[in-house]
């Protein structure tokens, strides 16, 4: 059974005993528990993943934690943006019945020598893995570490983070983790862009030109549709759509099965890019 949309009694918990003792109860009581895992500074992107696990479970947490491990030396840890008043207010109306919001030293209480989840190279050595190296050990040792904390059926992940998504489903499948994963679609501004967080970092004539990454793929599957197949001639054609100052950092056809690379798209070909917008470093996809 499904929870109903808004949750006026929404619990906030700092501590992994409150949660584990909260989660406890609610499975004591036969509930079924989703799990959105997110950094805070909820959009209605981070909504979309909330409602749908208020959809398919009958309690949903969310956890909140900028997670340090996922971040390099030069990334902006200390500049991405906390707000969980804000984001409170966004589990509540999308129907969440706690949030974990831990403090680091909750969850890093010794932070060193510590153990990381390290994802196989072959899915690392790509896109996001080339520059951020070490992140997805950050990203896979976070989601494992609550996983165990909350012991979730299902947790949901956005396509936005494509890897991401590939690099969890792996890893509990080799590591048979008992947890559902569910991918959610790419919830988009009414001008195109993908919804996140480092939007806001923008500019309106950086977000102008960051548009035009999304008209590129976009055009990429209009011409795939229209008949086109071959990744070079497809490209001569949709890279006209790009801001000329727009720098691709990656820019990857990707089986999602395989995760291998593609130069004849067809069914289920990921396309990738990571671009950097007036120093604005953003992410977008599409899956044909
Ligand atoms: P983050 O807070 O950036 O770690 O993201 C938390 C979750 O929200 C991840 O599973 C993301 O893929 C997902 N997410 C972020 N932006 C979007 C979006 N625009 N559409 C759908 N899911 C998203």
């Amino acid at each position: 059974m499904a929870s109903s949309l808004v949750n006026k009694n929404i619990i906030v918990i700092n501590t992994i005993d409150k949660i584990r003792k909260q989660v406890k109860t609610l499975k004591s009581n036969n509930k079924t528990i989703g799990l959105v895992p997110t950094m805070g500074a909820l959009h209605d992107g981070h909504a979309s993943l909330i409602k749908k696990a208020a959809q398919e479970c009958d309690e949903v947490v969310v956890s909140i934690f900028v997670n340090p491990t996922q971040f390099g030396l030069n990334e902006d840890l200390d500049k991405y943006p906390r707000q969980l008043k804000h984001d409170i207010e966004i589990c509540k109306v999308n129907g969440a019945s706690l949030i974990f919001a831990p403090s680091d030293k909750e969850i890093y209480p010794e932070n060193k020598h510590l153990t990381y989840v390290v994802p196989s190279k072959y899915y690392q050595n790509k896109l996001c893995g080339l520059t951020r190296q070490g992140h997805f050990n950050g990203v896979a040792t976070i989601v494992l570490k609550l996983f165990n904390i909350i012991t979730p059926d299902q947790a949901f992940f956005g396509l936005k983070d494509a890897q991401q998504l590939i690099i969890i489903k792996k890893m509990c499948q080799d590591l048979n983790v008992p947890v559902k994963i569910l991918e959610c679609p790419i919830i988009r501004d009414t001008d195109g862009l993908a919804l996140s967080s480092r939007n806001a970092y923008l500019t309106e004539s950086g977000r102008f030109k960051a548009t035009t990454v999304n008209k590129f793929l976009f055009k990429i599957k209009e011409l795939y549709n229209s008949g086109l197949q071959n990744k070079e001639e497809i490209l001569k054609i949709a890279l006209k759509q790009l801001d000329a100052t727009v720098k691709l950092e990656y820019l990857e056809f990707l089986s999602l099965e395989s995760f291998s690379e593609i130069d004849l798209l067809e069914k289920n070909t990921l396309i990738a890019v990571a671009a950097n917008v007036d120093n604005v470093r953003l992410i977008d996809n599409i899956v044909i």
